[in-house]
């Protein structure tokens, strides 16, 4: 872990002409809260991103666990930046365009396979499809048919887990069985892949699933910054940490004073 202040300034003094900030949403951009669709960016961020954006080589794309029309909803009045949702497994163009990327062909089977056998057994209603993933219902039922609904999709389900990056998470209600790739730092290698040669890129974010992209950006070379943004320190692949929001706010003042300095023509939109 770099000393906070001295790793911060030799990153922004080496920032290049094309500077791209990766930012997850809740915890990072925003305070967590209760109620979901209240979780609005810390005062003074939304003006910072502004300013970012509008800066010749500079610019930023949010990768959050949260669908993609939801971060873009809660960012108003901000618009024309790109969102990595569902940690990648939907990708919002600056133009609001929506694109869900194929998934892993062994996942895409596994989910078929899955959705098949518990049609099979007549459990067609109770099923809900998602991006990435297949929930089963039991709400509504009695307990023993609900016990033997759980049974049975565990019986089916956990074969499949061998052979895929399949995971089933209970829920309220019902089980889901749901992919794990792409994660954040698949996000990332995608991002980067977009960024021109010489540039440089940070990732800010709060959480454990956070840490494959600040691996990702720590596997893909020079120039490239994690930042671990959370109250309290814990272990991480980030490489400077920050508090919210004073620590957070400040970091995009120094980004945005280095980009100011920097002159410039490409600029960097985290998309190909
Ligand atoms: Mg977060």
């Amino acid at each position: 872990m770099m000393d906070t202040k001295q790793g911060q300034q030799d990153f922004f003094r080496a920032l290049a002409a094309a500077s791209l900030l990766i930012v997850d949403y809740d915890g990072t951009l925003a305070p967590f809260r209760v109620e979901r669709m209240k979780a609005r960016p810390y005062a003074g961020v939304l003006e910072r991103l502004a300013t970012i954006q509008s800066t010749p080589g500079s610019g930023f794309v949010v990768v959050s666990g949260r669908p993609a029309a939801e971060v873009a909803r809660l960012m108003e009045p901000l618009a024309g930046f790109a969102i990595y949702g569902a940690h990648g497994l939907e990708v919002m163009e600056a133009d609001g365009q929506l694109e869900r990327p194929a998934l892993d062909e062994r996942d895409a089977r596994a989910l078929k396979t899955a959705r098949g056998q518990l049609e099979d057994l007549g459990m067609t209603a109770a099923l809900e499809e998602k991006a990435g993933g297949l929930a089963l219902h039991w709400r509504d039922e009695e307990p023993h048919a609900a016990e033997r609904m759980r049974a049975l999709a565990l019986r089916q389900w956990t074969p499949l887990l061998a052979r895929s990056s399949l995971r089933i998470l209970p829920f309220d209600g019902g089980l889901e069985l749901r992919v794990t790739k792409p994660d954040k730092g698949d996000a990332v290698r995608a991002i980067l892949a977009g960024l021109p040669a010489g540039g440089r890129a940070a990732y800010l974010g709060d959480d454990v699933t956070d840490e494959d992209a600040f691996r990702a950006m720590g596997e893909s070379g020079a120039g490239l910054l994690g930042v671990l943004v959370r109250e309290e320190w814990r272990e991480t692949a980030a490489r400077l940490w920050v508090r919210p929001p004073e620590g957070l706010l400040d970091f995009l003042d120094g980004w945005i004073e280095a980009a100011r300095a920097e002159p410039t023509s490409e600029k960097p939109t985290g998309r190909r």
